[in-house]
């Protein structure tokens, strides 16, 4: 999977804070969600009160983590980070959540992985703004009751549904996220590659954002492959075609699917006809975790309308069928 060009998860290279937007005026795309944000923001600020605790919701790559810092700075209070399953105790959470300023933000990612006693930690900590600790064991063992400063946790994950709901309860603020279209992502091209110092000519932002899997993080990635293939050409701009070649070479097609989404499209194709088969089927099939087909493959699959989730399992489209160039066998769903 590390081999995989458009594998939405983190690489290193991503780590480039100098491709993040910084203000809110500067994130692309998302509308809603930044409308929503602002009203928010500006009237926490305005009381000189924290803001609520929002909950991201989305595919992996939309700008989940880059929204948490705009977040912070438009508020102009401190950010901390980490993640659901890197806080092993409810020690370690309670140990962050006494180490924040006044009105820091919090950011958990992939908070649907929280331990279920550290989750716990966490109600009181939102809705009351104090930790419960029990001190000593057995019959003596008490709790006693820490104020903690104000804050607003910010959480983020692939999907509403899989936190549960007391914890989603807690949440004020929560905005989902959405693919972008390629007329943002094309913005989101060509500001990285006015960042990256990379000259595009004729159409060759336009084919890059058509090939992004509706994914910003994919377009920053998809910008610097070409770009080093433009460079070994010694080509100059990038123009449709050198990037049509590049992103051709890497296996990523005309869509934007790459060879993993290829293979699941196929693995349903050739041996279940066309479906309907389960997913745990098709994890089995293509060695690949549940959570990998149902929160980084399928989504952006069934927002082409390639695939269908339904109740028996999951079913090509007539599109898919089309898109592979394979003729569907007689009597299956179109
Ligand atoms: P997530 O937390 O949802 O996985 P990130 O916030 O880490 O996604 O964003 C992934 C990458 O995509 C970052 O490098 C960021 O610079 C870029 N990015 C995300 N959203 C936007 C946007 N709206 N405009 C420009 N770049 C964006």
């Amino acid at each position: 999977d590390a081999e995989r060009i458009i594998a939405p998860a983190r690489k290193p290279e991503d780590i480039d804070a100098a491709l993040r937007p910084k203000a809110l005026d500067e994130f692309v795309g998302q509308k809603a969600a930044r409308e929503n944000l602002r009203v928010f923001i500006d009237a926490a600020r305005r009381r000189g009160d924290a803001l609520d605790h929002v909950l991201f919701f989305g595919p992996p790559g939309l700008g989940k983590t880059t929204l948490a810092q705009i977040i912070a700075r438009e508020l102009g209070v401190g950010f901390r980070a980490t993640s659901g399953p890197v806080i092993a105790k409810s020690g370690d959470l309670a140990a962050l959540l006494t180490n924040l300023d006044d009105g820091d933000v919090l950011f958990i990612d992939e908070i649907h992985r929280l331990a279920p006693a550290v989750e716990e930690i966490l109600y009181p900590a939102m809705e009351d703004r104090a930790l419960d600790l029990m001190i000593g064991e057995g019959p003596s063992a008490r709790s006693v009751r820490i104020d903690l400063p104000r804050f607003t946790l910010v959480g983020a994950t692939t999907r509403q549904g899989l936190i549960t709901t007391p914890l989603r309860d807690r949440f004020g603020i929560p905005v989902r996220l959405n693919f972008y279209t390629v007329d943002e992502l094309e913005q989101v091209v060509r500001r990285a590659a006015g960042l990256l110092g990379l000259e595009l000519a004729a159409g060759g932002a336009t084919e890059i954002a058509r090939r992004s899997r509706g994914t910003p993080r994919i377009a920053g990635r998809l910008l610097r492959r070409v770009r080093d293939f433009a460079e070994a050409r010694g080509a100059g701009a990038v123009d449709a075609r050198i990037a049509d070649d590049a992103l051709t070479r890497m296996e990523v097609d005309a869509l934007g699917l790459d060879a993993m989404d290829r293979r699941y499209l196929h693995m349903i194709a050739d041996i279940y006809k066309g479906g309907p088969v389960g997913v745990e089927t098709l994890a089995a099939g293509l060695s690949e975790p549940r959570d990998t087909i149902e929160e980084v493959i399928e989504p952006y699959l069934i927002q082409l309308g390639l695939v269908a989730r339904t109740a028996r399992g999951r079913c090509l489209n007539g599109k898919a069928w089309t898109h592979l160039g394979i003729t569907p066998p007689a009597g299956s769903p179109q």
